[in-house]
């Protein structure tokens, strides 16, 4: 398959990291060193950073996303935050199914799909996230628990909307850990996925749909990581809080 037709996604999670202030200054410190990049670029900040990352993007080439979105539009859900609330504030993307979600916060499968519908009813783009557990590499499912999380969440997906949604492979036992999954790995994974995608869809949207590796990427690593075939960018959480790390990255994407 071509990689030439997509064009690669570096989105930093910062996870809980940041306050207002200090996103304005890392925002800022950014912006001149990523300003000629060649991929996309998305910062996706805690909530309340939203609006001050929003600011200090304007006019640039970086776009804001989200960590995380409720199902509902409103109501009884004390300390959520909707879909359609971050789309009124101007946020295009959202990070959804994230493994810390998953195993601290009780996100499921079934959740995560609701959440996907949320968010493309409003929408925005999904960062949607897959991955296995090291017991799960260990025993041999990886394929297996990948396949079984993407089959829920797109399952109310039309092609069409596909347009909206990124994957992001994240094997768990990689993230904030330092042990990055091998450039092999990584891209039997994603590719996996591809093929995954022509199933369900067609072969078209599996050319196109953009798939990151994310896990304990960073300056060093990026390189081999991003020239696989399969992989089209990353989803970087402890290095995306370096200005010049996270702009290495972005320059590894950008060839
Ligand atoms: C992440 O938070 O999605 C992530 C990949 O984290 P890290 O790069 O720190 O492993």
């Amino acid at each position: 398959m071509n990689k030439d037709c997509r064009k690669a996604v570096i989105a930093g999670n910062w996870k809980m990291n940041k306050t207002p202030a200090e996103t304005t200054g890392l925002i800022n410190d950014l912006k001149p060193l990523i300003k000629n990049a060649g991929c996309d670029v998305v910062v996706c900040v805690p909530y309340v950073d939203l609006q001050t990352a929003l600011e200090c993007t304007q006019g640039t080439n970086i776009k804001v996303g989200a960590q995380n979105c409720h199902w509902e539009k409103s109501g009884a859900f004390t300390g959520e935050i909707s879909a359609s609330m971050l789309k009124e504030m101007g946020v295009q993307y959202v990070i959804i199914g994230h493994s810390e979600r998953r195993t601290y916060f009780g996100d499921t499968d079934l959740t995560v799909k609701s959440r996907t519908r949320a968010a493309l009813d409003s929408g925005m783009t999904v960062i949607l996230c897959v991955g296995e557990y090291l017991e799960q590499r260990e025993q041999d499912i990886t394929f297996e628990v990948i396949s079984t999380q993407l089959k829920i969440a797109l399952d109310s997906v039309t092609d069409k909307e596909l347009d909206k949604i990124i994957i992001a492979y994240e094997p768990v036992w990689a993230i904030g850990t330092g042990k990055t999954a091998t450039a092999q790995q990584a891209n039997e994974a994603n590719k996996f996925i591809r093929h995954l995608i022509s199933q369900l869809y067609n072969k078209d949207a599996a050319e196109k749909i953009v798939i990151q590796y994310g896990g304990s990427m960073n300056a060093s690593n990026a390189d081999e990581l991003l020239s696989q075939p399969d992989i089209d960018g990353g989803l970087i959480g402890g290095a995306s809080l370096k200005t010049e790390d996270f702009a290495s990255i972005v320059k590894a994407a950008s060839v």
